[in-house]
């Protein structure tokens, strides 16, 4: 039994991505959790939580996003929220070749959360492609490239002019 609605309406939030190439194409990949997000397909949650400490508890498993669970795909509720991932290290940045923000279409089952919410069913809704930053995480693909690749996804992509790797600057040039 569950207390969490089920929305019929998407919720819409914010997120940032990894770009990584696959197979001669660019794909958006989550920055926490090793999730490739296909072009055309909803991204569907499973709980990775209890997959990874418990995998012979069987009834620790539950749908995806469990309330009393991290578990889910993310939104942020503010684009402030999700840029602030623009500027963060991860493990798979020597996948990656840059980092995007954008929103995202949350469906199914929809739990509110701190700072956004946590969805079972997800979709890009549209892109936005920041100028080229620090080499550490960026390597040689131009980011007009990168931009053209991601309208594989089939919703909009759009250059971000921003001045600085500040954030901020981000944010402000998503209200532009
Ligand atoms: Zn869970």
């Amino acid at each position: 039994m569950s207390a969490a609605p089920d929305y019929i309406e998407p919720t819409v939030g914010w997120r940032t991505w990894l770009v990584v190439p696959e197979d001669e194409v660019f794909r958006l990949r989550s920055i926490v959790y090793d999730t490739l997000w296909s072009p055309h397909n909803e991204l569907v949650a499973h709980c990775l939580h209890h997959a990874m400490r418990l995998p012979w508890r069987k009834h620790s498993e539950h749908v995806s996003p469990g309330r009393n669970c991290g578990c889910g795909i993310y939104a942020a509720r503010e684009p402030e929220e999700a840029a602030s991932y623009l500027d963060g290290r991860s493990w798979a940045d020597g996948l990656s070749v840059h980092r995007v923000i954008g929103t995202v279409s949350l469906w199914g089952r929809v739990v509110e959360c701190t700072r956004g919410w946590r969805g079972s069913r997800a979709y890009p809704k549209k892109i936005y492609v920041p100028p080229t930053r620090a080499p550490f995480w960026l390597r040689a693909e131009r980011v007009e490239e990168i931009a053209l690749a991601l309208t594989d996804y089939d919703v909009p992509v759009e250059l971000l002019d921003a001045e600085s790797g500040d954030p901020k600057e981000f944010v402000a040039a998503l209200h532009r």
